[in-house]
């Protein structure tokens, strides 16, 4: 069975959930390969066995570690060359994205951008399915030529667990001058917030324009619940929450157990990165806000009133 890489996700060996979910899709088109680039390999080893990788090609190199993220592009162009692999599967975050672009011209090879399923194709290859504007189609593609190359949208498959052996092989590579032209000079960690990546939570509550820019009330219920904080781009664009933390379209996409939004409307490009939670709530003043069509509880009411409420309860339960 040919093998499938995938670009291991983690922060210093952590391994992200993206994997395990990128893990679980190599596993339907043949024998999952981690690659792993960076440090904390024996922390990440277990994570990567228990999603199903049979081998980790393990690159440590500072050469790699020390430089963005062309020369992990040079690093998946040698293994493509050398384990001519069914696929290679990258997250779809913005380093990601790049590492596949330039993969894809050193391997002279078809990519496909934020993949939401991927499946082995009809004799060989690999078929997938992107979601276009903002959800209102789905286009099915293949890749034509070379090896495939697929970022995939975080949630696009649910992790299933499947023991793999993670034979460890470290890859020895020679980096390019032209790949070590940009160098990380520092990286600092993000101040922690103690709530859970927002890609990754279980719950998420976000809040939006309605909150005025107090997310106050917000924070506090999603702590109660251990849940991540989401906002729109309209909470964003005002510089009320961060970037990192927009939901929709030019956000990111979140497909958790439970989505409660607070004081937003439900513009379609705020449901494109929403719509596939499992349970949806909504806050909303206003009975006819078109978030209460896509909703399976919505609360007509004050943020402000019915959020302290709603912490007071789950706080006492
Ligand atoms: P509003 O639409 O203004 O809604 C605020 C809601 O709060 C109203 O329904 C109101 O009734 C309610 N409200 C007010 N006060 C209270 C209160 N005290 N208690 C309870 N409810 C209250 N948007 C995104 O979110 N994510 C994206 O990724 C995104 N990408 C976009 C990409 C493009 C190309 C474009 C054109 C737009 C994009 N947008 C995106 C913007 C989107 O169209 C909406 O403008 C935005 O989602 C609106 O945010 P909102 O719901 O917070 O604000």
């Amino acid at each position: 069975m040919a093998e499938v890489l995938v670009l291991v996700d983690h922060a210093n060996g952590t391994v992200r959930k993206t994997t395990a979910e990128l893990l679980t899709i190599a596993r339907r088109l043949g024998e999952p390969s981690a690659v792993f680039v960076g440090e904390g390999f024996d922390a990440a080893k277990e994570a990567l066995a228990k999603y199903g990788a049979e081998k980790v090609y393990r690159v440590e190199s500072a050469d790699v570690t020390d430089h963005l993220v062309a020369p992990q592009a040079e690093v998946l162009a040698q293994l493509v060359a050398s384990a001519s692999p069914a696929a290679v599967l990258i997250p779809s975050n913005s380093a990601g994205k790049e590492i596949a672009a330039r993969l894809a011209i050193k391997t002279e090879s078809g990519l496909i951008t934020d993949a939401v399923d991927v499946q082995a194709g009809e004799g060989g290859g690999v078929r997938t399915t992107q979601s276009v504007f903002a959800g209102s189609y789905s286009v099915t593609s293949t890749v034509t030529k070379g090896t495939p190359i697929v970022t995939v949208k975080p949630n696009s498959a649910a992790p299933e667990e499947h023991a793999g052996a993670a034979a460890d092989e470290v890859v020895s590579i020679e980096v390019s001058e032209a790949a070590k032209a940009a160098k990380i000079t520092e990286s600092k960690p993000k101040e922690a917030t103690g709530r859970p990546e927002l890609t990754e939570a279980a719950i998420v509550v976000s809040g939006g324009r309605g909150t005025g820019g107090d997310f106050s009330k917000v924070e506090e219920f999603a702590d109660s619940l251990g849940a991540a904080v989401g906002a729109s781009r309209a909470a964003v664009d005002a510089g009320w929450y961060p970037h990192t933390s927009q939901v929709g379209q030019t956000g990111k996409q979140v497909s958790p157990q439970l989505y409660v939004a607070c004081g937003i409307s439900g513009a379609i490009q705020h449901r494109a990165g929403m719509q596939t939670s499992k349970t949806i709530v909504a806050v909303n003043k206003d009975e006819e806000a078109p978030i209460f069509e896509l909703v399976d509880f919505g609360v007509v009411g004050d943020l402000f009133t019915v959020l302290p409420q709603a912490t007071e309860k789950v706080q006492a339960a």
